[in-house]
């Protein structure tokens, strides 16, 4: 049976080795994180819970929308119904990163593990990760953030053609500085929970225990505009997260706030996208880059971007 070694156990890796391995390939991922997920991430503060990256997500496309029925069977998910929403928004019941886990269940991931070097074999390829670890395959899946990709690309002496490069130029990733808060009481946030800014600072605040995700103890997730995170990402980390959270005095009294955390999110949402569901490289195997700066983006353009890829590679090989 083919292998294939897939970088990024994203939303988009781990589609692409669900489709892989279902159909009998022999899959590996790695991921430099302590987990799966990716930017569908949530964290623990104190007792309480809160998604910091992608806050919900939608299912407009066939192959998602089984996925996520999938998913609803499995109480794995829930539907945020929010009062503006157009479409069904969906959450991890139990945060973001639950979908995750879901979709990593039965797969070969190896998590701890950075990619630092790809290189040609006989066979396929070979990648070679900080920590010594040494992965080969037949093919190769990049479901990194682009300019990751392009480092490791870079480090490994693999060249691009001018074409590949234009098309990998063209995607733009925007910054968000993202705080989570642990309250030791509820926030003053309308239900149902979430408050959205056009202007200033601030762009987005969800409060994740009315999201149902911190049973324990109440959390908000604020989100820090396109401009203010561009303005802010390399500031001081604490004294940025104060600042964001002097914003919202009507929604978090001072006395509520029990600690936060701040991420910096260098990569959040691609916004500047390749049209296609990822670009197949001219490399000596078969080496494919996907993820959400390709095709629709977000969560669902990045689930679509592994499923097309792990099946553009089994018609192929
Ligand atoms: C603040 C924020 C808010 C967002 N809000 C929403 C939203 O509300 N709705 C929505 O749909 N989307 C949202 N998104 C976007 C969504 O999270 C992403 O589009 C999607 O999760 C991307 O999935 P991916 O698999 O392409 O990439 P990622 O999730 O980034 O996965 C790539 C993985 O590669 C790993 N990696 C990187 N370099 C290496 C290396 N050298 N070796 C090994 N592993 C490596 C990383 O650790 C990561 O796990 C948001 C994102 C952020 C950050």
């Amino acid at each position: 049976m083919p292998t294939s070694l897939i970088i990024g156990a994203g939303m988009s890796g781990l589609s692409a080795a669900r489709e892989l391995a279902r159909t009998g390939w022999t899959v590996t991922v790695i991921d430099k994180g302590r987990g799966v997920g990716g930017r569908m991430a949530t964290r623990r503060l104190e007792q309480a819970r809160a998604d910091h990256g992608a806050q919900y997500f939608s299912a407009k496309t066939p192959a998602f929308q089984a996925y996520v029925q999938e998913l609803l069977a499995e109480d794995v998910v829930n539907e945020w119904r929010l009062p503006d929403a157009d479409h069904p928004r969906y959450i991890g019941r139990d945060g973001m990163s639950t979908v995750a886990k879901q979709l990593a269940r039965d797969l070969d991931v190896r998590t701890g593990e950075r990619a630092v070097n790809i290189e040609k074999t006989e066979a396929g390829c070979l990648v070679l990760t900080e920590t010594g670890g040494r992965y080969e395959a037949d093919s190769l899946l990049v479901t990194i953030p682009v300019p990751q990709a392009l480092t490791l690309f870079n480090d490994s002496g693999l060249m691009l053609s001018d074409s590949e490069q234009a098309v990998l130029a063209t995607i733009v990733y925007k910054p968000c500085l993202a705080v989570i808060v642990a309250l030791n009481k509820p926030s003053r946030i309308p239900s149902p929970g979430i408050l959205r800014f056009d202007e200033g600072p601030v762009s987005w605040v969800a409060d994740n225990q009315q999201k149902g995700i911190s049973p324990n103890q109440p959390s908000v997730t604020i989100h820090a505009s396109h401009a203010f995170s561009q303005d802010h990402l390399e500031d001081d980390l604490n004294a940025v997260g104060r600042e964001l959270i002097d914003q919202l005095p009507e929604f978090l009294p001072a006395d509520a706030v029990a600690t936060y955390q701040v991420h910096r999110w260098r990569y959040s949402q691609a916004d500047q996208r390749h049209d296609e569901s990822f670009l197949q490289i001219n490399a000596p195997f078969p080496l494919l880059i996907g993820g959400d700066g390709f095709g629709m983006g977000n969560v669902e353009g990045a689930f679509q971007s592994g499923y097309e890829m792990a099946h553009w590679l089994m018609q192929k090989v």
